[in-house]
């Protein structure tokens, strides 16, 4: 079998409601579309669930041996961008700079890999522009005042990726419809421009783009007219992705992308998260909290296609279980420095097979459409039986084998790849900054409670003119 070509991995496809064989259009290779942000605020977790869905599905197919082109872009011109560059009384420029700047801080704070390429809207404007032109020269958009609209009912399959007919989707729609457009369900390529608004030249006068149309431009011009996935969260099928689909299938009359798949909504506190409800969370303020491995945990422990509730102990339990595995990952290290046994024991070469187990058994359910929820669990399993089967008179060659199957394992969800020292100090250094903040807002019970509860771990501080320092016992 080729390198990386249909080798049992099976995806849920939005499009189809089922699960496929993974079969991509150039062996070996993954051409894969994720919808990014709109670079005017910072982040929020239920963004970052779906960034690290993605960076997840990315990282699997990845260790199966695929190579991955992964584009995802910043929407850097919309209405909230020009709404955000009014209220902070600079350009959308100077909007978009400075959220992306944030969103790399944010997304490497995530341990997500850095995209292929992170293309952005206002640097494809020429590509955008002539896409929408062919539309339009090929009968499928219409140009009223200088706004352009592509005509839904002249796009015979528009609504197949949500499952609606176009006569369903109008009869909602009836209601607020732009007399200007001569159906319903037409959406706008293009904006003529308004007063005060960044605008660019085009055969329709000044104006900028809409929203849909950039991912289709720049899905096409990156990766090609069919790629293999196109991803974002769900609420993106309708309209955003059924609408890129019209344009780029219209445009180059074939199909867009083989596999579209949809992250689920993270919810807090089983409501879903708004600023008015008080539930908000960035991700900025998590990472404050908790290291990345905890958040990304979290995030995985269910299947991606599942909604997932978010609440502090819900992280808090995700931590526990994680510490658990570090609490194994120590035992191992501590046994390869202090085993004398080098090579392994006759009565631990089954126990070696059943380790190769274990990653087939991980391979198995994450294959089924990137089941992370199981694919944790075998990881427990794992763990469970390592810490019956290897203690200090086991070999360093057992010791070694299991330790890097658990960080094998941990690699494409993007955990278990520290030391118990460094994440041990990384704690420590955490905690002190919160007791460093709790001084400052005169919350001095807290501040005793993290150094006591340091000092029952063993951990003194000490508050010295250069700062706090910390020693063992
Ligand atoms: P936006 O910047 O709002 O366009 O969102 C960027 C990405 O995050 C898109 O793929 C959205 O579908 C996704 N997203 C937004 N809100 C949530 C949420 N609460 N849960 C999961 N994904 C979300
Ligand atoms: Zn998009």
């Amino acid at each position: 079998m080729e390198r990386g070509e249909n080798m049992g991995i099976k995806v849920f496809n939005t499009m189809t409601r089922q699960k496929e064989d993974f079969v991509t259009v150039e062996p070996g290779v993954v051409k894969m579309y994720v919808c990014g942000p709109t670079v005017y605020n910072f982040f929020h977790i239920g963004n970052a669930r779906t960034f690290i869905v993605f960076d997840t599905i990315r990282r699997y197919l990845e260790y199966r041996g695929y190579d991955v082109k992964f584009v995802q872009n910043f929407t850097d011109i919309d209405d909230k961008m020009i709404k955000r560059a009014n209220e902070e009384g600079v350009t959308v420029k100077d909007v978009a700079e400075k959220y992306i700047g944030e969103y790399y801080k944010d997304a490497d704070g995530l341990n997500l890999k850095r995209a292929t390429v992170n293309p952005r809207a206002t640097e494809f404007m020429n590509e955008i522009i002539s896409f929408v032109k062919d539309l339009v020269d090929k009968g499928y958009a219409y140009e009223v005042d200088g706004d352009v609209y592509f005509d839904t009912t002249k796009f015979k399959e528009y609504g197949k990726l949500s499952h609606q007919s176009i006569e369903d989707l109008e009869a909602g729609a009836r209601i607020d419809v732009d007399e200007r457009k001569r159906n319903p369900m037409d959406f706008a390529l293009w904006k003529a421009k308004k007063p005060g608004e960044p605008a660019w030249q085009s055969p329709w006068g000044e104006g900028r783009p809409g929203w849909h149309i950039e991912c289709s431009t720049m899905a096409c011009s990156l990766l090609g007219e069919t790629i293999d996935i196109h991803g974002g969260g769900a609420d993106l099928v309708f309209p955003h992705h059924e609408n890129e689909i019209a344009q780029s299938e219209a445009r180059n009359g074939h199909p867009f992308a083989k596999y579209w798949m949809h992250a689920a909504y993270l919810n807090v506190n089983n409501q879903k998260m708004s600023k008015s409800l008080n539930n908000f969370f960035t991700t900025r303020e998590i990472l404050e909290k908790y290291d990345v491995e905890v958040v990304r945990m979290f995030m995985l422990s269910g299947h991606y296609r599942n909604p997932i509730n978010f609440s502090l102990d819900l992280l808090d339990q995700a931590k526990a279980g994680l510490d658990r595995i570090y609490n194994s990952i120590g035992n191992l290290e501590h046994v390869i420095e202090v085993s004398n046994i080098e090579v392994l024991k006759e009565d631990e070469k089954e126990f070696n097979k059943k380790l190769d187990e274990y990653k087939n058994r991980f391979i198995e359910v994450m294959d089924d459409d990137f089941n992370t929820a199981d694919g944790i669990s075998v990881i427990f399993d794992l763990v469970r039986d390592i810490n019956t089967n290897i203690n200090e008179s086991s070999s360093r060659e057992i010791a070694k084998k299991a330790l890097e199957l658990i960080r094998e394992l941990g690699s494409p969800l993007g955990i278990l790849q520290k030391s118990t020292r460094s994440s041990l100090e990384e704690e420590i250094e955490k905690l002190i900054e919160e007791r460093q903040r709790a001084r400052k807002e005169k919350n001095f019970a807290l501040a005793d409670k993290i150094r006591d509860d340091l000092k029952a771990r063993g951990i003194i501080l000490e508050d010295t003119p250069q700062g706090v320092r910390w020693k063992r016992a």
